[in-house]
């Protein structure tokens, strides 16, 4: 198995060691990890700054990929945190060193954190969503520097901000903007991930869930990963499963990797 976006103490948000994480993902039977670091160029109102050193975070990553030769494989990756303001910056960052796998995104929408409720002050539940999408759309239009786009429907991690929940929401209303954001990606050779941090946030769901992965599926989506975007050792390879299940009820028979940013397939029937 493959645990493709996990984040150490190189993200502001996690205090994980690297090496911890590696013998963890061992022990969960995960084959491949990568390292998706935040690099988030605009953040407002945050107590962190979310950038990493990559000369220190790739010599840490070489140190590892030798003490754990044969036994793990480490992708030097990032999670680039998109905005309109900081396109420049963030392609000249993933341009200018060396990365095997990036993944693009949104964290911010329309200035506003989702994190901290600020994006939905003064916001109802349906003007929350769609300004959501839209800014989802747009970034994925006017962004290209990534290989998949991170945690589609990440809102539902925070919908208590409008008194709602995620399982209140009729989906289904942004199928059409969803269909457009993955014909996006599909002809411009990207993909989407399969981010298991609902189980962290007890949604007891995937980010996206199996309705809109069957969608990607359908509008033949090839690209697709799957992470548990886990900032500590406890979620490490965890639920990794589920995610599986889920790629294969959307009708998917592959599962990717990455290599210097271009896709692998791999049977999924193989890899059990
Ligand atoms: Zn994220
Ligand atoms: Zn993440």
């Amino acid at each position: 198995m493959f645990d493709y976006h996990v984040h150490t103490d190189f993200s502001a948000d996690s205090k994980m060691p690297m090496e911890k994480a590696c013998e963890t993902a061992l022990e969960m039977g995960v084959r491949e990890i990568a390292f998706t670091e935040h690099l988030d160029y605009f953040y407002p109102n945050s107590e962190f700054i979310w950038e990493f050193d990559y000369i220190q975070y790739a010599q840490r990553v070489d140190a590892l990929r030798k003490q754990f030769e044969h036994k793990l494989t480490i992708l030097k990756a990032v999670e680039v945190g998109m905005h309109p303001s900081t396109y420049k910056r963030s392609k000249k960052f993933t341009d200018d060193h060396e990365f095997d796998f990036i993944i693009g995104s949104v964290h911010i929408v329309e200035d506003l954190d989702l994190h901290n409720g600020d994006y939905f002050k003064g916001k109802n539940l349906k003007d929350s969503l769609e300004t959501y999408f839209k800014i989802v759309h747009n970034y994925v239009k006017d962004y290209q520097d990534f290989n998949v786009l991170g945690h589609l429907t990440l809102i539902k991690r925070y919908l208590h901000f409008v008194k709602s929940s995620w399982n209140q929401v009729e989906w289904e209303h942004y199928f059409d903007i969803v269909e457009e954001i993955f014909k996006i990606l599909i002809e411009s050779g990207r993909g989407i991930e399969i981010n298991l941090s609902g189980f962290r946030y007890r949604l007891d769901c995937t980010l996206p869930n199996l309705p809109f992965v069957k969608l990607y599926k359908d509008l033949g989506g090839e690209i697709i990963t799957i992470g548990t975007d886990a900032h500590t050792k406890h979620f490490v390879g965890n639920h990794l499963d589920t995610g599986y299940g889920i790629l294969k009820e959307a009708g998917f028979e592959y599962i990717t990797t990455f290599k210097e940013r271009k896709p692998v397939f791999h049977k999924i029937d193989s890899l059990f």
